[in-house]
């Protein structure tokens, strides 16, 4: 026997021994638990551990989303904008008229312009294209502004009283006009154009708040809020009409002459 086979023994001796001992004191089994033979396994990284605790990581905060902000929202509290009226008037079905409508027909032009023409509401080819004044009459308008004021009808404003097409281009009804005109009224009160002409009966008196017809007020110098406003005819009443364009021209050569322009002898 060497000296490692004794020394094995030897250890089996004390085990036996220990155990004796152990079974004098009443132990009948030793367990030996599994947790003492597994290998370390990996924490996770989220959590921090203590000697016999395990603490869960702090929670990350919530994901708070931030809300869509509209035009309107942002600019609440702001001077209104054409954007802002745009969206406020939304797909409008404050009145009946947009029942029939294909578009509104909310204005074009230069926000800052010196001139804004408002005609009464837009007719078949301004409801198709959602522009004002691209039809026939709406050509007799930009050959005024452009052949006859020599300016560009861009560098102009040009709106309607209503903003949806009237069935079969009847004119506008009171309780029409009552609910869309606030929209015009916002539309001069950002424009701050330094005169408005009015095409026809229903802007100038709902504009003004007149009963008077068209064919009294034309060629007189009237005032919305301050603002110069020329009364005259309406292209379509010049297209079946075509004698009246010279009042019309005379009108708008007052019109030059406020605001500075030079006023070409013949149209
Ligand atoms: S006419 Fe004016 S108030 Fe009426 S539905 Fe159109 S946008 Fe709205």
């Amino acid at each position: 026997m060497n000296e490692i086979q004794k020394e094995f023994l030897e250890i089996l001796a004390d085990v036996r021994a220990h155990l004796e001992y152990q079974r004098a004191l009443g132990v009948k089994s030793i367990e030996i638990g599994s947790q003492d033979i597994q290998p370390p396994t990996a924490q996770p990284a989220a959590a921090v551990y203590t000697k016999k605790q395990t603490v869960a990581a702090p929670a990350a905060p919530p994901v708070v989303k931030e809300p869509v902000k509209t035009v309107a929202a942002a600019q609440a509290g702001q001077p209104a904008t054409l954007e802002s009226i745009r969206e406020e008037i939304g797909d409008c079905t404050r009145c009946k008229l947009h029942k029939g409508r294909n578009s509104i027909v909310f204005g074009e032009g230069d926000p800052k312009a010196t001139i804004l023409f408002v005609g009464e509401g837009p007719g078949f080819e301004e409801d198709q294209q959602g522009r004002p004044f691209v039809g026939a009459a709406g050509q007799l308008l930009t050959d005024i502004i452009e052949k006859g004021m020599k300016i560009k009808r861009a560098e102009v404003y040009i709106c309607n009283i209503v903003k949806c097409r009237p069935p079969n281009n009847r004119n506008p009804e009171p309780d029409e006009v009552e609910t869309c005109i606030v929209f015009v009224k916002k539309q001069i009160n950002v424009i701050k154009p330094k005169v408005i002409v009015t095409l026809g009966n229903v802007p100038t008196q709902n504009l003004l708040g007149t009963k008077q017809g068209i064919t009294r007020m034309r060629g007189v110098w009237q005032e919305y809020e301050g603002i110069p406003v020329m009364p005259t005819f309406h292209p379509s009443y010049l297209l079946r009409s075509p004698g009246e364009k010279k009042h019309v021209w005379e009108d708008i050569k007052l019109v030059m002459a406020k605001l500075g322009m030079a006023v070409p002898e013949k149209k």
